[in-house]
C-alpha cells in the first residue's frame, strides 16, 4: 500500500489507480483504526473499486474543550491494518497540507446539522463538512463509504453531496459491534475496565427502547435515559427522529433512535433503526 502525505503525490497516485479504468472509492477516517473502519474498506473493495483510505485528525471538528490533543494516533498499527486488508492507497496529510496559511472557507449544512450532536457540539458538523468536501475534491472518488455509527454525520454528508452536486455515491455501512453490543469506536480506548463494563448499558438501552417503540409502547425514551443514568452515564440526548431529515418522526417513514452520553470523560454515541409506524 502506498502512503502519500502531499496533495501533488496524491493526485499522481490516484491517477495511477485509475490508469486501467478502475473506479476509486474513498474511506475517510481519523485513524486509530478498528474492525468498524475495516468494514468500510471491505465494503468499498466489494464494489470492485480501488480503495483510498484517508487518516486525518481534523482539528476543525473538535471543540475547544474536546479531546483533540489526546485523540489516539497509532500510525504504525493503522498502516499495518490497512496493508493487511489490501487497501490500495493511504492519504495522510498533515494539518498544514489540509489547512495552509490563509485557509478561510467553511462548509455549513443547515437543518440536518442543527440538533442532536450539532446542538451538543457547536461547530462540529461544519468542521466535518469542510474537511469531507476537501477530501472529495482532493481524491475525486466515484464513491465514499461512511459508517452508520455516526448516523448524523452520514446524513450531513448526504445532504452536502446532493446540495453541492459532488456527483459521487455515498454508501452507509452498518455499525460493527463488540460481542456484548458496544459499538466499536476509537474512543473506547479511553474507557477504564469499570467504565467499559458499564458502557454496554448504551446499546442495551437503545435496543430496549427500539423494541418498546416498535411495539407501540409509550415512555421508551425516558426508560432508556433512566437505565443510562443508573449505569453512571451523563446523557447528552436520547432522541427518536425521522431517519432521513433527523427532524420530527413522520408517519409511515423510517425512524432512527440516537443517543449520546458520557461515561467518565469519554463521550459515546450510538443509534439504531426503528421501523416506520402509521401513528407517530
Ligand atoms: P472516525 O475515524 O471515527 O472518524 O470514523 C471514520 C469512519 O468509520 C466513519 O465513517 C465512521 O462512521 C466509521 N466507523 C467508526 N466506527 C464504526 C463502527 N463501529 N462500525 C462501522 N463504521 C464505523
Amino acid at each position: 500500500m502506498r502512503i502519500v502525505h502531499k496533495l501533488s503525490d496524491l493526485r499522481r497516485a490516484v491517477a495511477g489507480l485509475r490508469g486501467d479504468g478502475a473506479a476509486v472509492a474513498l474511506v475517510p477516517t481519523m485513524g486509530a483504526l478498528h474492525a468498524g473502519h475495516m468494514a468500510l474498506v471491505e465494503a468499498a473493495q466489494a464494489s470492485g473499486a480501488k480503495v483510498v483510505a484517508s487518516i486525518f485528525v481534523n482539528p476543525k471538528q473538535f471543540g475547544p474543550t474536546e479531546d483533540l490533543a489526546r485523540y489516539p494516533r497509532p500510525a504504525e498499527a493503522d498502516t499495518k491494518l490497512l496493508t493487511e486488508h489490501g487497501c490500495d492507497l493511504l492519504w495522510m496529510p498533515g494539518v498544514d497540507e489540509m489547512y495552509p496559511a490563509g485557509f478561510a472557507t467553511n462548509v455549513s449544512v443547515s437543518g440536518v446539522s442543527d440538533g442532536l450532536d450539532g446542538a451538543a457540539r457547536p461547530g462540529h458538523f461544519d468542521g466535518v463538512a469542510t474537511v469531507v468536501a476537501k477530501l472529495f475534491n482532493q481524491v475525486r472518488p466515484d464513491a465514499a463509504y461512511f459508517g452508520e455509527k455516526d448516523f448524523q454525520q452520514l446524513a450531513v454528508i448526504r445532504r452536502m453531496v446532493a446540495d453541492l452536486d459532488f456527483g459521487l455515491e455515498i454508501v452507509g455501512v452498518p455499525t460493527v459491534r463488540e460481542s456484548d453490543g458496544l459499538a466499536l469506536s476509537s474512543r473506547n480506548a479511553y474507557l477504564s475496565a469499570d467504565e467499559r463494563a458499564r458502557a454496554v448499558a448504551l446499546p442495551l438501552a437503545l435496543t430496549a427502547a427500539k423494541r418498546a417503540t416498535e411495539a407501540g409502547e409509550r415512555g421508551a425514551i425516558p426508560a432508556a435515559m433512566a437505565s443510562l443514568a443508573a449505569a453512571g452515564f451523563a446523557i447528552d440526548y436520547v432522541e427518536l427522529v425521522d431517519a432521513a431529515t433527523l427532524g420530527e418522526p413522520v408517519p409511515g417513514r423510517p425512524r432512527r433512535l440516537l443517543a449520546a452520553a458520557r461515561i467518565g470523560t469519554t463521550r459515546l454515541i450510538d443509534n439504531l433503526p426503528v421501523a416506520a409506524s402509521t401513528n407517530v
